[in-house]
C-alpha cells in the first residue's frame, strides 16, 4: 500500500518587528497548499487584542516549564535574554504532519536553527526588512513597548540579520503583498 502523504514544514524567520506574523497570517488565503500555522506558546503577555489560543498559547512561567521538562516542545528559548519564553508545541506539529497538511512556524532565528536540526527537510525562509530604518519605525509603530525594550529587539536584530545566510530562501518585506506573493511562489515551487 502507498504510504500516506507526509505533510511538510516551512519556516518563516527573521528578525523581531519585521512583519512574520501579518505575512504567516496571510499565507493561509494565498495558495491552493493545504497550509496551517502553528500556533506558538510564549510566557509575555498578551498585548491588546491578541486571544489566547489563537495568537500564541499563554502560559505561565510555571506552566511553560513544567512542559518543557515534559519534553512537549519541539524547540523553545528565552528570546531576548532575560525576557520571555517562546517555544513550539509538538502537538502543533505532529498531528498535522501525519494529517499530510503543511504547518507554517514564525519563529526567531534560534528556534528556526533547532528546527532545522530535527527536520532537515524543512523549507526555510528569511524574511528582511527593507532596510533598519523601517525595521525600527515598525517596532516604534506598535506602540506596546518602553523604549528599552525596543533597543534590545533592535541590537538582537542586528545579529539576526547575520543567520540571513543560512536559509534556504530569503525575502524582503518591503510590502506584505510583495513578501506574500514571493514565499507563495517558493512553495509552489517545492512540491506544491
Ligand atoms: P512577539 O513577542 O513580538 O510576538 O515575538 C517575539 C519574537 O519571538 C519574534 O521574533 C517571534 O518570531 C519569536 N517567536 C514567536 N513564537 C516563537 C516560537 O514558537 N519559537 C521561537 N523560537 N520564537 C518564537
Amino acid at each position: 500500500m502507498a504510504e500516506p502523504a507526509r505533510g511538510r514544514i516551512v519556516v518563516i524567520s527573521g528578525p523581531s518587528g519585521v512583519g512574520k506574523t501579518t505575512v504567516v497570517r496571510r499565507l493561509r488565503e494565498c495558495s491552493a497548499l493545504p497550509l496551517d500555522v502553528a500556533v506558538s506558546a510564549t510566557t509575555r503577555p498578551a498585548r491588546p487584542g491578541e486571544i489566547n489560543g489563537v495568537d500564541y498559547h499563554f502560559m505561565t512561567a510555571e506552566e511553560f516549564q513544567r512542559r518543557r521538562q515534559g519534553g512537549e516542545f519541539v524547540e523553545c528559548f528565552e528570546v531576548f535574554g532575560g525576557g520571555h519564553w517562546y517555544g513550539t508545541l509538538w502537538s502543533e506539529i505532529t498531528p498535522r504532519l501525519e494529517a499530510g497538511r503543511w504547518v507554517v512556524l514564525g519563529i526567531d532565528v534560534h528556534g528556526a536553527e533547532a528546527v532545522r536540526q530535527r527536520f532537515p527537510e524543512a523549507i526555510t525562509i528569511f524574511l528582511k526588512p527593507g532596510s533598519l530604518e523601517q525595521l525600527e519605525k515598525q517596532l516604534r509603530g506598535r506602540r506596546t513597548e518602553p523604549d528599552e525594550a525596543i533597543q534590545r529587539r533592535l541590537a538582537e536584530a542586528e545579529r539576526e540579520l547575520a543567520q540571513a545566510e543560512r536559509f534556504q530562501f530569503q525575502v524582503v518585506n518591503d510590502t506584505v503583498d510583495h513578501a506574500v506573493g514571493q514565499i507563495c511562489q517558493i512553495l509552489m515551487r517545492s512540491g506544491g
